[in-house]
C-alpha cells in the first residue's frame, strides 16, 4: 500500500505540471468505491474456531469488488488490500481520501464473548454524512430480506477510518464470528458470496438514488 501511495505521489508529481488542465468530464464522473478489508497480516481480527475475520473479510472485500466492478458502469472499486498485510487505520482511510473516493465501505466481522447474532451497519457517531445512513440502511436491508440473517440495525461509532474519511463511509459487520452458525456461513462459499451480493445491491440502489 505505500508502495501504491508512493506510486501515486510520482506519477502525479510527473502529470500534473505537464498536463495542468481539469481532466476530462468522462474522467472526473467515474464513481469511486474504495473497499476496505478490516484487518490482515499480524492484525488477524476476531478468531472464530476454524477461520480468522481477516480471511473472511478479505474475501468478502474481492467478491463485493467483482459484482460491483462486472455490473455496474462508470464505476471504479478499489481494495485497500488485495492480500493477506497489516495496513494501519489511518493508512486506510488517507488512501480513500487520496483516491478521492465516492464511497468507502470497510467490511467486518463481529465477536461478542457471550451469544450474539447477527449483521450491523456503522456511521460515524460524531457528524456523519446523510449518505453514509442512507448506503448503511440499504445495507441492512439487503442481509435482512435477501440473505434472511438478523437485524441488528445501523448503528454510530466513533471508528476511525469512519471519523477519517472524507466522502459517505460504513463499517459494516457481516455477522458475528464467535456464533458457531454464523461462523460456518461465513467460512462457507456460498455464505460469503451473498453478503458480497448484498453489499454490491445496496451500492446498486445507491447509484440509483444519485440520479434521481
Ligand atoms: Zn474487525
Amino acid at each position: 500500500m505505500k508502495q501504491v501511495l508512493y506510486l501515486y505521489g510520482i506519477v502525479w508529481a510527473l502529470i500534473v505540471p505537464l498536463f495542468a488542465l481539469p481532466l476530462p468530464t468522462q474522467a472526473r464522473e467515474r464513481f469511486k468505491i474504495v473497499i476496505d478489508a478490516g484487518h490482515g497480516g499480524k492484525d488477524q481480527g476476531a478468531a472464530g474456531r476454524k477461520i480468522q475475520e481477516k480471511e473472511v473479510t478479505l474475501k468478502i472485500a474481492k467478491r463485493a469488488e467483482k459484482y460491483i466492478r462486472r455490473r455496474t458502469r462508470g464505476v471504479d472499486v478499489i481494495l485497500t488490500r488485495e492480500r493477506d498485510e497489516f495496513i494501519s487505520l489511518n493508512e486506510r482511510a488517507n488512501f480513500a481520501n487520496f483516491c478521492e473516493a465516492d464511497l468507502f465501505i470497510s467490511i467486518h466481522a463481529n465477536s461478542a464473548r457471550g451469544y450474539a447474532e447477527g449483521t450491523e451497519t456503522f456511521v460515524w457517531s460524531k457528524r456523519h454524512n446523510p449518505w453514509s445512513l442512507k448506503l448503511a440502511r440499504l445495507i441492512q436491508k439487503e442481509y435482512t430480506e435477501r440473505a434472511k440473517r438478523k437485524n441488528r440495525g445501523v448503528k454510530k461509532a466513533n471508528f476511525a477510518v469512519l471519523r477519517n474519511t472524507n466522502m459517505p463511509a460504513v463499517l459494516t459487520e457481516v455477522g458475528f464470528i464467535s456464533n458457531a452458525k454464523e461462523e460456518k456461513y461465513m467460512k462457507s462459499r456460498r455464505g460469503r458470496r451473498k453478503l458480497a451480493y448484498c453489499i454490491y445491491q445496496a451500492v446498486k440502489q445507491y447509484l440509483n438514488s444519485l440520479d434521481e
